[in-house]
């Protein structure tokens, strides 16, 4: 295990970090869709809207749309989160298993790429 200098450090927890903050938005962005599609089907009802079958295709599809985009986002980050290897041990950075919320500190080695990572190297640098 060699050691890191600080700007390799840096950009791994640049990138780690947006990993995170893409899988955060995509899974909230997943849940608003549902709220709202709920919400819209209840307003729906209750004001007793008489839309036709082609807008509420089109609304639904946008919603299926969006959702599908968000799930692929979700997705396509939890994949790259779970094979971002720690720039330390070059082993896998965490996620032993296929679900679970990834944590700032490698498994491995314990280096840690959390916000205060990233907050600390941004010290060193303006000294
Ligand atoms: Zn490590």
């Amino acid at each position: 295990m060699g050691e890191l200098d600080e700007q390799t450090c840096f950009d791994a927890a640049l990138k780690y970090g947006r990993l995170r903050r893409w899988c955060w938005r995509c899974f909230f962005g997943m849940l608003i869709l549902i709220v709202l599609l709920y919400l819209a089907a209840v307003a729906a009802h209750a004001f007793q809207l008489d839309l036709n079958r082609k807008v509420r295709g089109g609304l639904f599809s946008l919603f299926a749309l969006g959702w599908l985009l968000c799930w692929m986002g979700c997705m396509g980050s939890s994949i790259a989160l779970k094979n971002f290897r720690c720039p330390r041990c070059r082993k896998r950075f965490t996620l032993k298993r296929c679900w679970g919320w990834a944590g700032n500190r490698c498994l491995h080695c314990q280096l840690d790429l959390g916000p205060s990572a990233i907050t600390k190297a941004h010290a060193e640098v303006d000294l």
